[in-house]
């Protein structure tokens, strides 16, 4: 059983962060923000998959302008990424933005960081400080040894220190580097000293198989320790990964309950059906699903019918015929081409939840008549 560490509890939006309030899963869109309509269907498209928080880059002033059009055609609460220019902040909290990521120490003097705590207080908007090993400000290293994770935790309290002398503490913060321990040990470090949330993530962890991996192990000891109230999977893929990545990691620690548990085998020579693009295809589809499935897709009859029998649903690789089990009983015998959709239809039965087939890149696969 994970114990949480106490913090803080603020909110973005309708998302609660921080303490007992579940782990929220975010990402952000990789399209041009000045482009509305583009970064709308990126927005809903996350939507579609449970995203918890979608965080948005705000590099110009059209951007800043362009977030009216999206706040206003969205549900999840939107977060404005902004670097240096606190008029950025202004405008977006203008535009309604739930959330502002950024540093108050690079925007200049301390009257704009007044400026913008104000106008945070005033829409009851939260801040993210995120400090990143890549971005350290000069001589912070130097100072610390050459030690990443102290270097940074002493930028992230520098930054704290401005919003508090604001008497601004709706904060949540980030420590992150691409190097998995140090990223550790920078968050257990500022653990022992402030009580605020959370937000996690390995930097620029790579792409969806690397990166996945990468975030899975780090982000899986920061949670296993407690440490952790908003997660970000950061991956050179497209976004929906990351949301679909951040919530297996929660499901596996036992953090989230819902969602598709797929079982696959890793198949081999006795393999009698397709499994490495069943699973993928399945895997992809389903991941829309909320109710709490396990889904078993196996190559044959050596482990195929005991791991299937135990999973809600499952099928079983078999010579001409391959086996569909639902709920531990055998409910039908079907040949390759039509298992996929049969599975597929009893986990719409089962949970009530329409599948998008739509989703499919394996059009070989897609036999729904
Ligand atoms: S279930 Fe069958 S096909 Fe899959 S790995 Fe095991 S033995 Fe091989």
């Amino acid at each position: 059983m994970i114990k949480r560490r106490y913090t803080r509890t603020i909110k973005v939006g309708n998302v609660p962060i921080g303490s007992d309030a579940p782990v929220s899963v975010q990402s952000m869109t990789n399209t041009v923000t000045e482009d509305a309509a583009s970064t709308v269907r990126q927005i809903k498209d996350l939507e579609s998959y449970n995203c918890g928080i979608v965080r948005v880059a705000v590099n110009t002033p059209e951007a800043a302008e362009s977030l009216k059009d999206i706040v206003r055609q969205v549900n999840v609460p939107i977060v404005a990424d902004i670097h240096f220019d606190h008029r950025l902040a202004l405008a977006s909290l203008a535009a309604g933005v739930k959330g502002l990521r950024i540093n108050p120490g690079n925007i200049g003097d301390k009257k704009k960081v007044k400026e913008v705590a104000n106008a945070c207080k005033d829409s009851g908007v939260p801040i993210r400080i995120g400090v990143n090993s890549g971005s350290l400000e000069k001589g912070a290293l130097e100072k610390n040894g050459g030690d990443f994770a102290a270097a940074m935790v002493e930028s992230g309290l520098k930054h704290i220190k401005l919003l508090e002398d604001e008497s601004f503490y709706d904060i949540k913060i980030s420590l992150k580097s691409t190097d998995v321990l140090t990223t550790v040990r920078g968050y257990e470090l500022l653990a022992e000293k402030v009580d605020y949330p959370f937000h996690i993530g390995i930097t620029e962890a790579g792409t969806a198989f690397s990166g996945a991996i990468k975030s899975g192990v780090g982000l899986g000891i920061l949670l296993y320790k407690g440490l952790g109230d908003t997660l970000r999977v950061s991956l050179s893929d497209d976004p929906v990964m990351e949301v679909i990545a951040g919530y297996n990691i929660l499901r596996d620690l036992g953090l989230r309950r819902g969602g598709v548990q797929l079982i696959s085998c890793p198949t081999c020579g006795r393999a009698e059906v397709d499994i490495v693009n069943m699973a993928r295809e399945f895997e992809r589809v389903s991941a829309r699903i909320k109710s709490d499935i396990k889904v078993a897709i196996m190559g044959c009859v050596v482990n195929g019918p005991g791991e299937s029998m135990h999973a809600d649903v499952g099928i079983a690789g078999g010579r001409g015929k391959s086996v569909l089990f639902s709920k531990g009983k055998i409910i039908g015998k079907y040949d390759k081409k039509e298992i996929l959709q049969a599975l597929i239809n009893e986990v719409e039965n089962i949970t009530g939840e329409k599948i998008n087939l739509s989703q499919l890149k394996n059009k070989k696969l897609k036999i729904r008549s």
